[in-house]
């Protein structure tokens, strides 16, 4: 039997207040004892190898290197005394997002895939010859970070014209609200008002045919589509699988955009683009198979 406890991630109390978070849902799902190991799947740049988050911009407090698996490990510890210490493994919630669609969901078929997560961000996985291809440095897949348009928009990571500057929702937010200001009214402000540029938010204003919305969506889809045509090329990917809570927002249009463009500039024949299989629990699944 699977037991899920969801629980917030804590806006305040940096890393303590997330491993308090984490002890507390262990507690839920009755206590260390009754584990055997703790796989954990972390947003942000990790070093898996050394058990670190070093960046996450979405954590607050994880702005500088956190070694959250020896936080955890110190915890359970304390809380669980135990004659056998628990096993414990983090990895970037992306890779371990990739390796649930390649062991269970849409990935699983043994075709060479690019996963890709749209969310706050862009991330990516790969997986080649039925296996999560990580990298000496786990960078690998991570498109994201990509060249789209050589010294366009702004990039979270500090470059310029990346795919995540065109298509992570957060700098979508940033993009809309920057040409509301100079004057291209949308209702996406309307709607947002001081609030964060939620999904559902998105979903009404594209529902209402909001002129913008549609506008920016095209140019996620244009710079999609680029990204994947570079790594289908150098790769010879077979598959495209679209992951993340952004996914679904942008919707049919959107895929059949991407899919008409990548039908064009597409050298080897255009990659299959398909929605992932294991929704918003792969993150979990993925961490649970990094200690199976
Ligand atoms: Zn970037």
């Amino acid at each position: 039997m699977v037991n899920w406890v969801r629980a917030r991630t804590p806006t305040d109390g940096g890393a303590a207040g997330v491993v308090d978070t984490l002890a507390r849902v262990m507690e839920r799902l009755g206590g260390a004892q009754s584990a055997a190991a703790v796989g954990i799947a972390s947003a942000g740049l990790v070093d898996a190898a050394t058990g670190r988050v070093l960046r996450a911009a979405n954590l607050p407090g994880f702005d500088h290197p956190v070694p959250l698996l020896r936080l955890v490990g110190t915890r359970l510890a304390r809380e669980y005394p135990h004659p056998e210490p628990v096993t414990l493994a983090l990895d970037n919630d992306v890779n371990a997002l990739t390796r649930a669609e390649a062991t269970y969901g849409a990935a699983a078929d043994g075709r060479d895939s690019l996963v890709i997560a749209l969310g706050t961000g862009v991330g990516g996985g790969l997986v080649l010859g039925g296996r999560v291809r990580l990298g000496p440095r786990g960078f690998s897949g991570e498109i994201g970070h990509v060249v789209v348009q050589p010294g366009g928009r702004p990039c979270s990571c500090g470059g310029y014209g990346h795919l995540e500057a065109y298509l992570g929702r957060s700098a979508l937010e940033h993009e809309a609200r920057d040409r509301h200001d100079r004057g291209r009214h949308s209702l996406l402000v309307d709607l947002a008002g001081d609030r964060r540029m939620s999904s559902s938010i998105w979903d009404r204003a594209l529902d209402a045919g909001d002129e913008l919305a549609l506008t920016l969506r095209l140019e996620a889809a244009s710079a999609l589509s680029v990204a994947i045509t570079q790594a289908a090329t150098l790769l010879d990917i077979e598959q495209v699988v679209l992951a993340g809570g952004f996914a679904p927002i942008l919707g049919r249009p959107f895929r059949a955009e991407v899919d008409r463009q990548l039908a064009v500039m597409s050298v080897a024949g255009a990659p299959a683009v398909r929605g992932a299989a294991l929704g918003d629990q792969a993150g979990a699944i993925g961490a649970a198979l990094l200690v199976a």
